[in-house]
């Protein structure tokens, strides 16, 4: 619409120029060719006494019809051939303004043929006494012809001209528009809980890197919903087996029309122990979901790293006694840095990672913890001489409810959530923390803090 209103202002703007232009070269040219004529004639002291045959002598030269009147409007001469006005009055307004002394012109609209006549009339002065008019007329019909032929040109320019722009804006308007239709869809489907949609990405353009990103959110989320889900059901799974095993034992109780006492109370012992361990487990499961709210629920103070490993080496002697392990501490305590911990969270952490070096070693195996204080971290190793961790699963075993030996490790007590609670609160220090070792030598754990983090 824009382009097309700026067109046909402009067409209107070049076409009046233009035949303003045309118009008043032909006017002047007009004039000078009447002013030639009534110079000529200026030299008679009346028209009226001039002879017929003189003065149209001097219009002969003229291509254009001209009319001589005297200055009472008696036409005294016409050079039109079929002409029925010579000798009468002809009055024009122009005539009348030239014999008034002032010279004048006019453009008429034929309404039959649409043409324009142009006339101009002169006066005809004898000394300062206007004796006649000359009065010129031509058909501008050539400058018409152009003029139009102008504006179809332009008209037929102005409407391809907005066709095209039309067309393109379309299709400009399609590309823009149809992958915002993509993103609209996708996003809904996003918003039903669909993170398997994927936007196609073509080139680099910033619409791409949007749908990229996108792609990449998906891909996040399709991850996050897997892992929430794996953890609901991990989670009843664990919930459903010292359930189930209540049950049982509360059944054959039941069942039993005069149990023997102690037989009873070797059941309320196992009632006991599974409810023992459902309380670790939701224990666990409760220290997670706030490790899983992040740093938003951390209290980060400066901590002696040195004095919380040595309470934790205090409070596992005992059970590292019960199995005769060979227990100690080697800490750096010289170059002791304080660092920016939550202190219960990592407490945990580590504490979880003793208790598991304890827990899975031989009788009379060997424990040791050990501190050092680098350049930018403390770095925390605690090594035993256990079944150790085999290569492939070293990563696995961080995940949720992961246990190497599931019966083993139920055995032990394990609720399989131990290092993931560590690899959280170790992640939220913005550390790290691995596992080496190899299988039947032993493991050794790292966890690294850094003195500085977000
Ligand atoms: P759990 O409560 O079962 O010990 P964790 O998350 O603490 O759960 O450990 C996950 C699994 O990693 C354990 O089940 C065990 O198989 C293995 N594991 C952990 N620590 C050790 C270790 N020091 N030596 C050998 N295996 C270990």
């Amino acid at each position: 619409m824009a382009i097309a209103i700026t067109l046909t202002m402009m067409s209107i703007y070049i076409l009046s120029i233009l035949s303003e232009n045309l118009y008043s070269r032909e006017q002047v040219k007009m004039y000078a060719k009447a002013n030639i004529i009534a110079d000529t004639l200026s030299s008679y002291s009346s028209l009226d006494a001039a002879e017929e045959e003189d003065i149209s002598r001097i219009l002969a030269g003229t291509t254009v019809r001209g009319i001589i009147t005297n200055s009472a409007y008696m036409v005294l001469v016409d050079t039109a051939q079929e002409s029925d006005i010579e000798g009468k009055v002809f009055t024009r307004d122009i005539i009348k303004t030239a014999l008034s002394g002032e010279q004048a012109n006019s453009l008429d609209r034929d309404s039959e043929t649409g043409m324009n006549t142009m006339a101009v009339c002169v006066p005809v002065k004898h000394g300062d006494t206007v004796i006649g008019a000359t009065y010129l007329m031509s058909s501008v019909s050539d400058i018409d012809l152009t003029i139009k032929y102008i504006q179809t040109s332009l008209m037929v320019f102005s409407v391809l001209i907005s066709i095209l722009v039309g067309l393109l804006s379309l299709g400009i308007s399609y590309i823009v528009t149809a992958p915002m239709d993509e993103f609209i869809n996708a996003a809904k489907e996003i918003s039903k809980g669909n993170f398997s949609v994927r936007l196609k990405v073509k080139g680099r353009s910033e619409m791409a890197q949007m749908a990229e990103t996108l792609n990449y959110m998906c891909s996040e989320l399709e991850t996050l919903d897997e892992r929430r889900k794996k953890f609901v059901s991990d989670a009843s799974h664990e919930l459903k087996t010292p359930l189930a095993t209540i049950k049982l034992i509360c059944d054959s109780l039941v069942t039993q029309e005069e149990p023997d006492m102690q037989v009873v109370k070797e059941f309320l012992g196992d009632l006991s122990d599974e409810v023992d361990r459902l309380t670790r487990v939701i224990e666990r499961l409760l220290a997670l979901t706030k490790l899983d709210s992040g740093n938003t629920t951390a209290k980060f103070e400066s901590v002696d790293i040195v004095v919380m490993l040595g309470t934790i080496v205090r409070k596992l002697t005992t059970t590292a006694d019960a199995k005769e392990i060979v227990f100690y501490a080697e800490l750096d305590e010289e170059n002791a840095q304080p660092l920016m911990l939550d202190y219960d969270k990592m407490w945990e952490a580590i504490y979880n990672i003793v208790d598991n070096a304890i827990k899975y070693s031989p009788e009379g195996g060997f424990v040791r913890v050990s501190l050092v204080f680098e350049e930018d971290k403390a770095v925390v190793r605690i090594e035993d001489n256990g079944p150790g961790i085999p290569e492939e699963e070293s990563e696995r075993i961080f995940e949720r409810f992961y246990r190497l030996d599931d019966s083993r490790a139920r055995d032990t007590g394990g609720t399989g959530l131990g290092l993931a609670i560590a690899r959280e609160a170790v992640i939220m220090h913005g550390g790290a923390i691995f596992v080496e070792g190899s299988e039947g030598i032993g493991s050794i754990f790292t966890i690294e803090l850094p003195y500085v983090h977000d």
